[in-house]
C-alpha cells in the first residue's frame, strides 16, 4: 500500500480472526490492535490451529499488520497486593503463550497501579515483573510495550521521568518499547496542541525514554483538560486535541513508520470515519 500511513484502530475479535482482518480492509485499517482474550475475564483462551492459520494466511493475503496485543484490563503488574500481583504474572504468562501462538510481535501493556504502598515499592514491583516476563516473551517473539498513561490517582507511567526510573531497575531494559497515547500524554500534561508544546514534548520523551524505544502510538483525541489525569477518549477532531494536532504528528517524519491504533468511540463506523480523516490530514 505506497503512501498509505500506518494508521489501524483496536478491533473486535468476536467475528473471528480472520474476519476482523477483512473488518479491517473494510474501514482502511492498515494495522490492527486486539485483545487476545476477553479484557475483562481472567480466563485463559484457545484457539483453534485451523482458526490461527485462516488469520495468518488473512494477513499474509491482505498486507495487514503489525498486529499488536493490549493486555487485559485486570492485570496489575505493580499491585502490592500479593495475590493480586501473582495471578497478574501469570495471567500475563498466557497473554505472552497466545500471542506467540498468533504470532503478534507487541504486546502493549499498562503500568498498573501501586496502591496501598509508595510510587516507589509500585516501580520496584513492576521491574521485578519485567524482569520475570521479558525472558518468556522474548522466546515467545513478543516485545513488551509500556504504555504512556494520563497518570490517573495511584497509577503509574504518567511521566516520563518515571520511564527512566523503571529501566534501571530492568535487566534487559533494552528490551522494551514504548506506546505513546495521545489522548493520556496531553491528560498527564504534555501540551501537543502548540508547536512549541509539540516540540518539547517530543524532546522530553527522547531525552528522557528515546525516540528508538517507540514501537505504538495509540491515536485518541480527548474530551478531558491539559493534565487533568483523566482518560476519555474521543473521535479525532472532536476533542480538545484537535484537527490541527494529528496533522503535525501525521507530518512528522521521525513517526512516519509506528503503528498508530486508534482506540476512539463509534465501533467500526467511528474508526472509518477517523480513519478516513486522518488519510485525508496525512495527505
Ligand atoms: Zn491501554
Ligand atoms: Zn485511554
Amino acid at each position: 500500500m505506497p503512501g498509505y500511513p500506518l494508521i489501524g484502530a483496536h478491533l473486535s475479535t468476536t467475528k473471528g480472526l480472520a474476519a476482523m482482518v477483512h473488518t479491517a480492509v473494510e474501514i482502511g485499517a492498515a494495522c490492527i490492535q486486539m485483545f487476545t482474550a476477553s479484557p475483562q475475564q481472567w480466563r485463559d483462551k484457545l484457539y483453534a490451529p485451523a482458526d490461527v492459520e485462516a488469520f495468518r494466511a488473512a494477513l499474509a493475503e491482505t498486507g495487514i499488520g503489525p498486529v499488536a496485543s493490549h493486555e487485559s484490563y485486570l492485570i496489575n503488574l505493580a499491585s502490592s497486593d500479593p495475590a493480586l500481583l501473582e495471578k497478574s504474572r501469570a495471567a500475563f504468562v498466557q497473554e505472552i503463550a497466545r500471542c506467540g501462538v498468533l504470532g503478534l510481535p507487541i504486546v502493549i501493556v499498562h503500568w498498573g497501579s501501586y496502591k496501598g504502598s509508595t510510587l516507589e515499592e509500585g516501580l520496584a514491583r513492576l521491574a521485578e515483573s519485567l524482569n520475570l516476563l521479558i525472558p518468556p516473551a522474548e522466546n515467545a517473539g513478543v516485545q513488551i510495550v509500556l504504555e504512556t498513561t494520563a497518570g490517573q490517582g495511584s497509577y503509574l507511567g504518567g511521566e516520563f521521568s518515571q520511564f527512566p526510573r523503571l529501566f534501571e531497575m530492568v535487566t534487559l531494559q533494552e528490551r522494551l518499547g514504548v506506546c505513546l497515547d495521545t489522548c493520556h500524554v496531553y491528560a498527564a500534561g504534555y501540551d501537543l496542541t502548540t508547536d512549541e508544546g509539540y516540540a518539547r514534548t517530543w524532546a522530553e520523551f527522547d531525552h528522557l525514554i528515546g525516540l528508538d524505544r517507540l514501537r505504538a502510538m495509540h491515536l485518541n483525541d480527548t474530551e478531558k483538560l491539559l493534565a487533568s489525569h483523566a482518560d476519555r477518549h474521543c473521535n479525532i477532531g472532536k476533542g480538545l486535541l484537535g484537527a490541527d494536532t494529528f496533522t503535525r504528528l501525521l507530518h512528522d517524519p521521525r513517526l512516519r513508520d509506528v503503528p498508530k491504533y486508534l482506540e476512539t468511540p463509534g465501533g467500526d463506523e467511528g474508526y472509518a470515519a477517523d480513519l478516513a480523516l486522518l488519510r485525508e490530514l496525512a495527505g
